[in-house]
């Protein structure tokens, strides 16, 4: 469902990301590891084409991201269209990036009204069971200041599913909740996966990786130093690099 080939991208001169090749099936759960300045926020931002990037190919749903394939040539895709193919594409951050100045229900059925064209009371029936499955049908009508930060991860994550998404972007959802609000996020993310969602994960939750992810994806310096399944990147991981990381982690 999404396939990376040799993503390069760089900021004033600087090399951030040196040619990132990742392949993630449909229904698949990617976690993506690695040192802070890797590029792992980079390359989600690549992925859904909030960057440009200076080199290689991003597909996803046998799309090229970005632009066109006609007559055995990519053609350069106008924002606008760029904005059509963003839409199969979930992100949900660190911050929650909620509307302050609307109710939950108002911040899921936004999107969908707005830009999917769905008419209000149609939204709003899916948004309620999209609250019901993230655990939130209760507070529709509460602003996002009223919630703790677990709820409004969980309002974000539901905001994000609303649009109907074949492929979800994670950037390290739990990394600004305090401890005690991550299970409940995790919780939502662990039965999205096993609805059959694809993911991608940035995340420093060894535990999540571990039991929910189909592939591990250890990043340093901008290029993928080790791919596999959990057990083995984590458990018995091949470079020396992976190695340093982990031990300063767990
Ligand atoms: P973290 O774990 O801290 O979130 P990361 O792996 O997500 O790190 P990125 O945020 O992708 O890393 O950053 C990779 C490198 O790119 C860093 O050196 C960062 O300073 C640089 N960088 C990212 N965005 C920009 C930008 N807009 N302009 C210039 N440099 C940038
Ligand atoms: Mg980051």
């Amino acid at each position: 469902l999404l396939r990376a080939v040799g993503v390069r991208k760089h900021f004033a001169g600087t090399e951030v990301l040196r040619g990132i090749d990742l392949s993630v099936h449909k229904g698949q759960v990617v976690c993506l590891l690695g040192p802070s300045g890797a590029g792992k926020s980079t390359f989600l931002r690549c992925v859904n084409h909030l960057e440009t990037i200076d080199g290689g190919q991003v597909w996803v749903d046998g799309e090229p991201i970005g632009f066109r394939l006609r007559g055995g040539k990519l053609h350069e895709l106008r924002e606008r269209e760029v904005a059509r193919q963003r839409r199969d594409i979930g992100m949900v951050f660190q911050r929650f990036n909620l509307f302050a100045h609307h109710t939950v229900l108002g911040n899921i059925i936004e999107g969908p009204v707005r830009v999917l064209g769905l008419s209000a009371s149609e939204a709003k029936r899916t948004a309620l069971d999209l609250l019901d499955r993230v655990g939130l049908a209760h507070r529709a009508d509460a602003y996002p200041a009223q919630l703790s930060g677990g709820q409004q991860q969980r309002v974000a994550i539901a905001r994000a599913l609303a649009m109907k998404p074949k492929l979800m972007l994670f950037d390290e959802p739990t990394s600004a909740l305090d401890p005690e609000l991550v299970g409940e996020v995790l919780e939502v993310m662990t039965s999205l996966a096993a609805e059959g969602m694809t993911m991608v994960v940035v995340t420093h939750e060894m535990g999540f990786a571990r039991e929910v992810a189909d592939e591990v994806v250890f990043m340093a310096d901008g290029a993928v130093v080790e791919t596999g399944p959990p057990a083995r990147v984590l458990g018995a991981p091949e470079h020396e690099r992976t190695r340093q990381f982990l031990a300063r982690i767990l």
